[in-house]
C-alpha cells in the first residue's frame, strides 16, 4: 500500500509552496488507493508558532486535502506530532550509539564558534566529520567512562551521526534521477540533544519508518538531507522509502524562489487563509474570494503537466491522471493572473446555487437582506464578466440600491438639454405597459426613438444613467425588466428632477 505523508513545521501560515507539496502528497496516494497523513513536525521549539498547527488543519480542510490519518484526523499510529513522541526518538538515538553509527559530541557553541573562524580565515567551511571528528572534543577519543562521567555531571552533549569515510552514495530520486555524493563531503548532522529532543533529521527518518511511509514527496529544499537519509536507513538497517523532491515554485518574473515579499509587493495572497498577527495581516486566497478548487487546479499544474492541453480538472481527473514522471525537474514560475483565470473559469461552472451563498454573504456586507429568486437573476446575468463573487455584488450593487449620485463624466456625455424632456415622454410610453419584459420594453424604445426620430444612444444613455449612475452595465431593457416598472419609472423621475 502507498502511504505518503505531509510533514510541516507549524512555524508559521503554511507558504502556497507547502500546499503544493500537500497536494501532491494527495493526489499521489489517491491515484494509488493509498493513505495521506498528516504528522506535525514540531520538535524544534524555537521556532513554534502558537496557531500554525491549527492553521495546517484549517487550509487542508478548506481545499478539501483531509488526511486519512494524522493529528486532528487520528488512525493507528499516534501520537502523529512529533513532541508527543520523544521517547521514541532517544531510544533510537541509543541504538546508533550501540551501533557505532552515532556517538556524543561535548563541544560547546564557543568551540565551534572558534572551529567555524579559524576555517573561515583559511577560506574553508568548517565541517564536523571523518577529516577532524578525531581532533574535536567527543566520545570517539575519549574512554567508556569518561564519556559517562561528562553526561553524569550534566555536561551539554548532542548525538551526531558518524557518516562512514571514502563512499560514494548513489542516490534514485523519481523526479531528479541518479545524483552520486561523495561522503567526505558531508557532515556528521546533529540527531539529538541533551535537552531529550530530536533534531528534525531523527525524527522524519524514525517517524517515516514507523508510520511505513513508502513515498516522501517534499520540496527541493530536502534534496541535500537526502544523502544523509538514506545512510541513516541503512544504519539502522531498513529499507528506505522512495524520495521524489518537487522543483521551486519561482517568482512571477522567473528568477528566485516565491516568497511572501513577492505578493505584498504585488498586492497577491501566497497563504491559502488569512494569517493575523500584532504585525498586520498577510492576505489568503479564502478571504481573498478564490474558490478552493481553483487554487487546487492552480497548483497542480505549478510543476505537473498532464501531457495535453487540458487545463481546467476537477479532483477526480487530477487523481486520475497525476503522476510523478510528469513533475518537472526546473522550477515553476507562479503566475498571479493565471491564479485569477482560474477563479474566472470556475466561477463560470458553478451552478448559481452554487454561487448563492457567496454572492449574498457578500450582500450582507453591504446591508442588503438576501431575496432567492431575484438574487439568483442578478448572479445568472452578471457572473460571466466576474473573477470574483464581489465583483458580482459590486457590478450589481445598482439593482438593490437606486444611484445616490451620477457619474460625474457620463452625465457629462449623456445628459442633453432635451433630456429631461425627453425622458418625461418615455414615462408616459412605459406607463401603458403591461407585459414589463425586456422585448416588450425593447419594443417601445425601438417605437420611441423612430417616432422622435432620434438616435438611440440620445434615449438610452440618459436611461441607463438614470437606473444605474453610470453608463456600465448590462443590456438596459434586461436592468429595467429586473427592476420592476414602478423603480424603473421612480429612477426616471429621479434624474429628471
Ligand atoms: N518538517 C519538514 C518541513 O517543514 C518536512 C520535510 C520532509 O518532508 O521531510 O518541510
Amino acid at each position: 500500500e502507498v502511504r505518503v505523508r505531509f510533514a510541516p513545521s507549524p512555524t508559521g501560515p503554511l507558504h502556497i509552496g507547502g500546499v503544493r507539496t500537500a497536494l501532491y502528497n494527495y493526489l499521489f496516494a489517491k491515484h494509488h488507493g493509498g493513505k495521506f497523513l498528516l504528522r506535525i513536525e514540531d520538535t524544534d521549539q524555537n521556532r513554534y508558532v502558537e496557531g500554525a498547527e491549527n492553521y495546517i488543519i484549517e487550509s487542508l480542510k478548506w481545499l478539501g486535502l483531509t488526511p486519512d490519518e494524522g493529528v486532528g484526523f487520528g488512525g493507528p499510529h499516534e501520537p502523529y506530532r512529533q513532541s508527543e513522541r520523544k521517547e521514541i526518538y532517544a531510544k533510537y538515538a541509543q541504538e546508533l550509539i550501540d551501533s557505532g553509527n552515532g556517538y556524543y559530541a561535548f563541544d560547546t557553541p564557543e568551540e565551534l564558534d572558534q572551529f567555524r573562524a579559524e576555517a573561515e580565515a583559511k577560506g574553508q567551511t568548517f565541517i564536523y566529520n571523518s577529516q577532524n571528528r578525531d581532533q574535536l572534543n567527543n566520545s570517539l577519543k575519549l574512554s567508556a567512562d569518561e564519556v559517562q562521567a561528562k553526561i553524569e555531571s550534566g555536561q551539554p552533549y548532542v548525538i551526531r551521526f558518524k557518516i562512514p569515510e571514502n563512499e560514494t552514495i548513489l542516490l534514485d530520486d523519481l523526479i531528479r534521477g541518479k545524483i552520486s555524493i561523495d561522503t567526505n563531503t558531508l557532515d556528521d548532522k546533529v540527531l539529538f540533544k541533551s535537552d531529550g529532543m530530536p533534531t528534525y533529521h531523527l525524527a522524519n527518518i524514525v517517524d517515516d519508518r514507523l508510520m511505513e511511509i513508502t513515498h516522501v514527496i517534499r520540496g527541493e529544499e530536502w534534496l541535500p538531507s537526502m544523502p544523509l537519509h538514506e545512510l541513516l536507513y541503512k544504519a539502522f538497517g531498513w529499507t528506505a522509502p522512495r524520495f521524489a523532491h518537487l522543483p521551486l515554485i519561482l517568482k512571477p518574473e522567473g528568477k528566485g524562489k516565491l516568497s511572501k515579499r513577492d505578493g505584498d509587493k504585488h498586492g497577491f495572497p501566497v497563504f491559502p487563509l488569512e494569517w493575523i498577527t500584532e504585525e498586520g495581516t498577510a492576505k489568503g486566497y479564502r478571504e481573498e474570494g478564490y474558490l478552493p478548487d481553483a487554487l487546487v487546479n492552480m497548483l497542480a499544474l505549478l510543476g505537473w503537466n498532464p501531457g495535453t492541453e487540458q487545463e481546467i480538472f476537477t479532483m477526480d481527473e487530477l487523481i486520475a491522471q497525476f503522476n510523478l514522471e510528469k513533475v518537472s525537474k526546473s522550477g515553476a514560475r507562479f503566475n498571479p493572473e493565471k491564479t485569477i483565470w482560474f477563479n474566472h473559469q470556475y466561477i463560470q461552472q458553478k451552478s448559481t446555487e452554487e454561487i448563492l451563498p457567496v454572492f449574498q454573504a457578500e450582500l450582507a456586507k453591504e446591508g442588503i437582506t438576501a431575496n432567492n429568486d431575484f438574487d439568483a437573476k442578478i448572479v445568472e446575468l452578471l457572473k460571466e464578466r466576474a473573477n470574483f463573487i464581489r465583483e458580482i455584488v459590486q457590478q450589481g450593487k445598482f439593482f438593490y440600491q437606486a444611484p445616490s449620485s451620477y457619474d460625474e463624466k457620463a452625465v457629462g456625455k449623456a445628459w442633453k438639454e432635451d433630456s429631461a424632456s425627453l425622458l418625461g415622454e418615455f414615462i408616459q410610453s412605459l406607463e401603458s405597459l403591461e407585459n414589463f419584459t425586456h422585448e416588450p420594453i425593447h419594443d417601445v424604445v425601438q417605437n420611441f426613438v423612430q417616432t422622435k426620430e432620434i438616435g438611440f444612444g440620445k434615449l438610452m444613455m440618459p436611461v441607463r444613467l438614470a437606473m444605474v449612475g453610470s453608463l456600465q452595465g448590462p443590456d438596459v431593457p434586461v436592468i429595467m425588466e429586473l427592476l420592476g416598472k414602478d423603480e424603473v419609472i421612480a429612477r426616471l423621475k429621479n434624474i429628471i428632477l
